[in-house]
């Protein structure tokens, strides 16, 4: 390696300890130490997630360090986003095949850009040599009893999605050349991709308000199933609702993009249940924070049924390409 293991923590890691311009006060020891030594204010809970990516599983083996530096972060930043918690420390385990330094810049300056407006400190992690791998372990503070679960949901709350859904599974299709798009949309598919953007503010703005929360990482049929499943309901999806982008619809026949919006993973949008009374409240807090579509409700009865054009039909979350047709 050119660069000593030490060296490399010295020169990339320890900056990123820093958000920004600002250092968390809460913060009492850092990297350097054997352990992190962190303050957890009074009256608040720790929320943990942790979430690794391995190349060529789950980004292309030539991907840019920048988005993938992102990712890792963003997918973490999202599992805190769907429990409602405020991110605060990161630990990062990084498997690298070489300490090249264009490399480690690239890598380094997604993760600030990304953890400097959302105020993430690095305070320790791991390197080694090996197949290149990222396992981003992520601290949030939530005030006690107050994080977003899976399982508070009840039949009759209606269910939203932030954002729009099935453009990064576009996306990859696009960059695997399985899907054509002009250069313009192609560009935003992948972009959305490459560059999910985490739904912090609204995952915190969602608690009290929220019955049920989860981030769409798998497709939304399946992971809203999950929620409706862990509730001990089970739901209906309106597919003429489901929001989808300028650039998916410009791109694919609207069957087609609503394949992708169902079954399409990678999104990193928001899936929460919201009881009819709160919405007003829901509507107020969510106002000029990222847009929210009503795309369908839970139910009592459990599985999943999926509504379109006044018919509705019991589906299995990968099958919607059979539904309608
Ligand atoms: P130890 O051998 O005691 O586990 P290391 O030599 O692995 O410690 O790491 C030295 C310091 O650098 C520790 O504070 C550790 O948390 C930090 N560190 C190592 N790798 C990284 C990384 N990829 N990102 C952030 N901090 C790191
Ligand atoms: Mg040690």
């Amino acid at each position: 390696m050119p660069l000593g293991e030490f060296e490399l923590i010295d020169r990339y890691f320890k900056p990123l300890a820093t958000c920004g311009d600002s250092r968390r006060d809460d913060v009492t020891l850092g990297i350097g130490d054997d352990g992190a030594v962190l303050q957890v204010p009074p009256h608040h809970e720790l929320v943990m997630v942790l979430d690794t990516l391995v190349s060529g599983r789950h980004f292309l083996p030539d991907a840019d360090p920048h988005s993938i530096a992102h990712r890792a972060l963003a997918v973490n930043l999202s599992d805190l986003a769907a429990m409602g918690a405020k991110p605060v420390w990161a630990l990062l385990g990084l498997s690298l095949p070489a300490s090249e330094p264009a490399f480690l810049e690239r890598l380094v300056a997604g993760w600030r850009e990304l953890a400097a407006p959302h105020r993430v400190a690095l305070v320790g992690g791991d390197t080694t040599r090996g197949p290149l791998c990222l396992t981003v372990h992520l601290s949030g503070l939530v005030p006690t009893g107050t994080a977003i679960r899976r399982s508070g949901g009840a039949p009759g709350d209606l269910l939203y999605v932030s954002g729009c859904v099935g453009d990064a599974a576009a996306g990859l299709a696009v960059l695997q050349s399985r899907l054509f798009a002009e250069r313009e949309a192609g560009e935003h598919l992948v972009r959305r991709l490459e560059y999910p953007t985490p739904r912090v503010a609204l995952g915190r703005a969602l608690r009290g308000i929220a019955s049920a929360c989860i981030d769409v990482s798998d497709g939304l049929a399946a992971d809203a199933l999950r929620l409706a499943a862990a509730s001990g309901c089970g739901l209906e999806i309106d597919v003429d609702a489901l929001p989808l982008s300028a650039a998916l619809r410009n791109t694919v026949a609207i069957e087609q993009a609503r394949v992708f919006a169902l079954q399409g993973g990678d999104d990193y949008e928001l899936l929460f249940a919201v009881p009819p009374g709160r919405v007003a409240t829901l509507n107020a807090e969510a106002a000029g924070l990222v847009d929210i579509t009503c795309i369908g409700r839970l139910e009592a009865v459990a599985g999943l049924r999926l509504r379109s054009a006044g018919v509705t039909q019991g589906a299995e979350p990968g099958g919607y390409d059979h539904f309608g047709s």
